[in-house]
C-alpha cells in the first residue's frame, strides 16, 4: 500500500516503472482490482508530492503501514472529460474550508478513509477562483454516497458519485499551497494516473493473449482431429497480438522509464501510453472473443469480462482522444489545454 510513500514515511518510495508493473500484474488477474490499487497509489503521491509534517504523520505513514486507503475524487458531471476544472466550491471559515459540490466516478468509493478533492475557491474567497486539492477524511460529516457503481465494465471498483455537503475540512489539509490544483494535475495525477492505467490495460491484453493461446494449443476437431493452432489463419491472428502487446509494453516501459528519470522528452510518451494501452487491449481482448469462438461469447466469459473492462480505457479521463491531442501537441511544442 506504501508503494508511493517516501522511504522517510515507511514505504518504498517507488516511481511510475514499478507502479505500471504492478497495476499490470494486478490487470491481468482482475482489472477491477488494478483501478482500485491504481487510485490508491495516484492519491498516495499527490499526497506526497508536497506534503506536511502532520500530512506525513497523519496519512503517508498510516498509508505505509497498511492501514489507510486513499483515492481520488477529481471528476465531476459538469466538466466530464475536462477533470482539471471543478466546480465544488470552498470557503474559509476560520481553520476550516466549507466543501461544497458533487463529485462523479470516485473510484473506491465508499471504502476508502480519505478522498483527495479537487476544488476551486468562492467568489467569496479569491475573485480570480483559485483551484485547490484537499484531502477529506471519510468520517467528515456532510458526504452523502450516490447510487452504487453498476458498470458496463470494471465492475468491482465502487466508482460512485459523492455530494460534498458543506463538509468541514480543516486547513492543514490543504494540499501544497492555495492554487496549486493545476500544477497537482499535470505534474503529479497525470503521470501517475497514465502509467497505473497504462500499466491496467497491458495486464488486460497479456491476460487475452493468454487466453486465446490457451483455446489455440487446446482446442481440436472431433472430426478431423485438427487441433486450431495448425490454422494458418489462426496462427496470424495470435502472431498479431504479440506483436501489438510487444510494442505497447515496450512503449509503456520506456515511458516510465523517462519518466522516472525526470527526462524532458518523456512527457509525449507518458501521454500515449494510456491510450496505446487501452487501444491493444481492446483489440486483443476483441481478438480472443474471435479466437476462442462461442465459449468466450458466453455471458460473463472470462473474455468477455476483458472486453468490457478494457473499453473503460477510452471513456477514463483523460480519455484516448484527448491523450493523442495532448501527444500531438506536445511534439508540436503548443500547450496541451
Ligand atoms: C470505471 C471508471 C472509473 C473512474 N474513476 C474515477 C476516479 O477514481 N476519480 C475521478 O476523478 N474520476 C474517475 N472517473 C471519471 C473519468 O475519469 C472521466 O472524467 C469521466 O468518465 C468522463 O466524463 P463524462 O462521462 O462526463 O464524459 P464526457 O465529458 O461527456 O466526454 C465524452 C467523450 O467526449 C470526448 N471529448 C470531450 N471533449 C473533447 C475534446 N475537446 N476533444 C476530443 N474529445 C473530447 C471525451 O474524450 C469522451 O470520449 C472514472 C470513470 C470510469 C468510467
Amino acid at each position: 500500500m506504501g508503494l508511493q510513500v517516501p522511504v522517510a514515511q515507511g514505504g518504498h518510495g517507488q516511481g511510475l516503472l514499478a507502479l505500471s508493473v504492478i497495476t499490470e500484474t494486478i490487470g491481468k488477474a482482475c482489472p477491477s482490482s488494478a483501478l482500485c490499487f491504481g487510485m490508491h497509489c495516484v492519491g498516495t503521491a499527490v499526497i506526497a508530492a508536497k506534503a506536511t509534517q502532520y500530512q506525513k504523520e497523519h496519512y503517508l505513514e498510516a498509508i505505509a503501514a497498511g492501514r489507510h486507503l486513499t483515492t481520488l475524487a477529481l471528476s465531476e458531471s459538469g466538466s466530464g472529460a475536462h477533470f482539471y476544472l471543478p466546480a465544488t466550491q470552498i470557503t474559509t471559515c476560520g481553520d476550516e474550508f466549507a466543501v461544497n459540490g458533487i463529485k462523479q466516478f470516485v473510484t473506491n468509493g465508499g471504502h476508502a478513509d480519505s478522498y483527495v478533492v479537487s476544488t476551486v475557491a468562492s467568489e467569496d474567497d479569491n475573485e480570480e477562483g483559485d483551484f485547490s486539492c484537499l484531502i477529506v477524511d471519510s468520517k467528515a460529516q456532510g458526504l452523502e454516497w450516490r447510487e452504487p457503481w453498476n458498470g458496463f465494465g470494471m465492475r468491482g471498483n465502487s466508482s460512485r458519485a459523492l455530494g460534498l455537503n458543506n463538509v468541514r475540512v480543516p486547513v492543514k489539509n490543504l494540499l501544497g499551497e492555495p492554487g496549486d490544483q493545476v500544477w497537482y494535475v499535470f505534474e503529479v495525477v497525470a503521470p501517475f494516473f497514465l502509467m497505473a492505467m497504462a500499466g491496467t490495460y497491458l495486464g488486460i491484453a497479456q491476460a487475452a493473449l493468454d487466453a486465446a493461446g490457451e483455446h489455440l494449443r487446446t482446442r481440436s476437431y472431433a472430426h478431423s482431429g485438427e487441433a486450431l493452432r495448425d490454422i494458418e489463419t489462426l496462427q496470424t491472428r495470435y502472431g498479431s497480438m504479440w506483436i501489438a502487446l510487444e510494442k505497447t509494453r515496450s512503449l509503456v516501459r520506456e515511458a516510465a522509464r523517462l519518466g522516472d528519470l525526470g527526462e524532458p522528452n518523456a512527457l509525449p510518451f507518458i501521454l500515449a501510453c494510456k491510450a496505446d494501452a487501452g487501444d491493444t487491449a481492446v483489440m486483443l481482448a476483441n481478438e480472443a472473443m474471435t479466437i476462442c469462438g462461442g465459449s468466450a461469447y458466453r455471458e460473463n466469459s472470462r473474455v468477455s469480462q476483458m472486453l468490457r473492462d478494457a473499453r473503460a480505457s477510452h471513456v477514463m479521463s483523460p480519455t484516448t482522444d484527448l491523450l493523442k491531442l495532448w501527444t500531438g501537441r506536445s511534439l508540436l511544442g503548443l500547450p496541451l489545454l
